[in-house]
């Protein structure tokens, strides 16, 4: 028989073994145009019923009101921590930002160069309570800002911030969108990167209620200007095609999938199987994420009792991968393991991994 594989990357990550079917042939011809989805022209027809399509699917999974428009960027997540300021500062000049990991804080760092950025930085080892996820009552700011799922550090937001009324929230759900409902009408934006659940690198989906179009800075270029954007359909220059066509075919995916509420019941039940593990280790395994922070689809843990052992982590890493089970290092800037859950991991995926688990720790606790 030969091996399996399964990959766990924090993106690019996997994407359906159906969808990638589906691409090989595009690749060769994409439906009866002759040419390959690669060589679509951004303003033929084909290409404007890729971009309508995405839009209807992302409409129908997530629900998005109709005073939503849909802009579909360049530039991945870190484009749009500069794009949400360039964009969204204009009416007070200050915005607030809820730090809980890396990447909310490297928005936030951006966004400072553009206005004035009070920054709160969560504790993660605290619980998610409903007050403390209310840093800010009085603010004069243009938006506030979190990130739903950092990627790095294994931490997803259960709440939505409380902010005063007529602020809009502003949300980077690049690793957790489409993994689970969101009620979009609480948010001013919201945005993710493809190359986690929905695609491939290149597209940046960005849903925004149409009352903050129309005041950009006067120094925000053109091409992270979400008016302009909107006003030419997001082909005001040339998009990523086929990233586009990739997040179309894996949306779809979903939508045959069960949708939202599917994938989330999913995750749920993945991530819970590494979790249970993690928790029944004797501290074998170890984390510091509060339980109600813990994410559902970036299981970041140590390996080694004490918080973590280095030597025992890259032999963790080293015999999953001689496994079959691939991808497992957690980022470089915090070390440990991380096991990404997206929706195109299975639970045959998980159970691998969690029997592999099981057996590492037999092997190795107090060896
Ligand atoms: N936000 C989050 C939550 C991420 O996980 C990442 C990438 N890992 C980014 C932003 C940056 O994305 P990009 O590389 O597409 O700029």
């Amino acid at each position: 028989m030969s091996q399996q594989f399964s990959y766990f990357s924090p993106g690019p990550a996997k994407i359906p073994d159906e969808v990638l079917s589906g691409l090989q042939e595009d690749l060769l011809q994409y439906k009866d145009t002759h040419i390959s989805i690669l060589e679509l022209s951004h303003r033929s027809k084909e290409f404007t019923n890729i971009l309508e399509d995405c839009e209807k699917v992302v409409r129908k999974l997530l629900k998005v009101p109709d005073n939503y428009r849909m802009l579909f960027m360049q530039g991945g997540a870190t484009g749009q921590f500069a794009a949400v300021p360039l964009n969204l500062l204009s009416r007070t000049g200050k915005a607030d930002y809820i730090t809980t990991g890396t990447w909310s804080e490297k928005a936030a760092k951006e966004a400072s160069k553009f206005g004035e950025v009070r920054q709160v930085k969560l504790d993660n080892t605290e619980p998610c309570k409903g007050e403390e996820f209310n840093p800010f009552n009085d603010t004069e700011a243009s938006y506030v800002y979190y990130c739903s799922n950092e990627t790095v550090h294994g931490v997803e937001m259960q709440a939505i911030p409380k902010v005063p009324d007529g602020v809009p929230i502003v949300c980077d759900m690049s690793s957790n969108f489409f993994t689970r409902p969101v009620d979009v009408a609480k948010f001013g934006m919201i945005y993710g990167g493809a190359q986690k659940n929905i695609g491939t690198p290149g597209t940046t989906l960005v849903i925004i209620r149409e009352d903050l179009l129309g005041s950009p800075l006067p120094s925000c270029p053109a091409i992270l200007d979400y008016t302009l954007l909107d006003k030419n359909k997001s082909v005001y220059n040339t998009p990523a095609t086929f990233s586009t066509h990739v997040m179309k075919e894996v949306l779809e995916w979903v939508s045959r999938q069960g949708g939202v509420e599917e994938m989330e019941r999913r995750c749920i039940q993945k991530s819970s199987l590494l979790y249970s593990i993690i928790d029944q280790s004797n501290s074998f395994y170890s984390t510091q994420v509060h339980p109600t922070k813990r994410s559902r689809v970036n299981v970041v843990f140590r390996v080694g009792t004490g918080g973590g052992n280095e030597a025992k982590e890259k032999k963790f890493v080293d015999e999953a991968m001689q496994q079959g089970l691939l991808s497992l290092k957690g980022h470089r800037s915090v070390g440990g393991i991380r096991a990404s859950l997206y929706n195109a991991i299975t639970l045959d995926d998980t159970r691998r991994l969690a029997h592999f688990m099981n057996t590492f720790l037999k092997e190795n606790h107090s060896a």
